[in-house]
């Protein structure tokens, strides 16, 4: 084979667009990943739709499942045919001042995997092999791929929350699935809101081991000690605010949020926080990776053919998946 086939977007709004392009070689300490899977994040949509920009055109996907396919000069402890998993962050530069303190998740100058280079909506990438993972053998290719980004930016999030005994996930989709089972089986009391009159998503949420599922407006049974959020509605910002106990955190897990209404301070008053997580750093990785390995998290996938990308989007952006979806090529 010659050549690659790839769901290519060309400009925000546009569908994106079946292309066939040659097979790309890689470069210093680069390997070409044939693809056996790719998950489809919420980020995507926001590449899809403008909501952030970057360079066009670009294939999207940063939850890449695949089989190392030919290696560039350089690449060490990587053979042909090994199982790798490629994320959001593809590149950091190793020597701005945020790597250069074990920050390489707000790096200078950063390549993220389906943004600023071409990801995973494609049969073949380009991957930087010292970004890639291995993944646990628990999970078949599908099935791993929600943990590349739901799995381990969520996990930056919930590191972040801190040692919250009650916890309460904002949007439960293929993140809070992922991050309700590994929190309740650290022995955590986490409740999940979700759209009002998602019914079928609070009934997930309880099937995984979530205390309470209602919706975001409702008051859960108790205060909790830290909230992330996973919708990107900065309206729920005030009111997990309201819904957390006093030094209680806040924790806004995505890329982009619509704007976040004005609220009284004394809602923040008594050491109550805001914060976001941006990206992940290789460690984040490595020690999601292993929790997964060693714990009984599922993943619940839905597969589609990688022809049906636009599709897969146009359900995500209803809000009519229960887990996430992955797309094979
Ligand atoms: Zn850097
Ligand atoms: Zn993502």
């Amino acid at each position: 084979m010659t050549t690659m086939r790839a769901m290519q977007l060309d400009a925000p709004g546009a569908p994106l667009r079946w292309v066939e392009r040659p097979l790309p070689e890689p470069g210093e300490n680069q390997l070409r990943v044939a693809i056996a899977a790719c998950g489809v994040c919420r980020t995507d949509l926001h590449v899809v739709d403008g909501d952030i920009r970057g360079p066009l055109p670009i294939v999207p996907g940063h939850e890449i499942v695949g089989r190392v396919d030919a290696l560039g000069p350089g690449v060490q402890g990587l053979a042909i045919g090994q199982r790798v998993g490629v994320p959001w962050l593809g590149h950091s530069c190793g020597v701005c001042p945020y790597c250069a303190s074990g920050r390489e998740n707000l790096c200078d100058a950063p390549g993220f995997t389906g943004f600023t280079r071409d990801g995973g909506f494609a049969s073949h990438c380009i991957a930087d092999s010292r970004f890639c993972f291995a993944l646990p053998d628990r999970f078949d290719d599908i099935h791993a791929a929600p943990l590349l980004c739901a799995g381990l930016i969520g996990y930056r999030a919930y590191r972040l929350a801190g040692e919250a005994p009650v916890l309460g996930l904002y949007g439960f989709g293929a993140a809070a699935h992922i991050l309700a089972q590994l929190a309740v089986g650290q022995g955590r009391t986490v409740f999940a809101f979700t759209r009002e009159g998602d019914r079928a998503g609070q009934a997930f949420a309880r099937r995984l081991g979530c205390a309470w599922a209602g919706a975001s407006t409702e008051a859960p049974p108790e205060r909790m000690d830290a909230t992330i959020l996973f919708a990107p509605v900065g309206a729920l910002v005030p009111l997990a605010l309201k819904a957390v106990k006093k030094g209680g955190r806040v924790v806004c897990a995505g890329i982009h949020m619509s704007d976040i209404p004005s609220f009284p301070y004394a809602d923040l008053w008594e050491e109550r926080s805001i914060l976001s997580v941006a990206n992940l750093t290789r460690r984040d990785g490595t020690e999601f990776l292993a929790l997964a390995g060693q714990t009984a998290i599922r993943t619940q996938v839905t597969a589609m053919p990688l022809a049906l990308a636009n599709e897969a989007l146009a359900r995500l952006r209803l809000g009519a998946v229960e887990g996430a979806i992955v797309l094979v090529p």
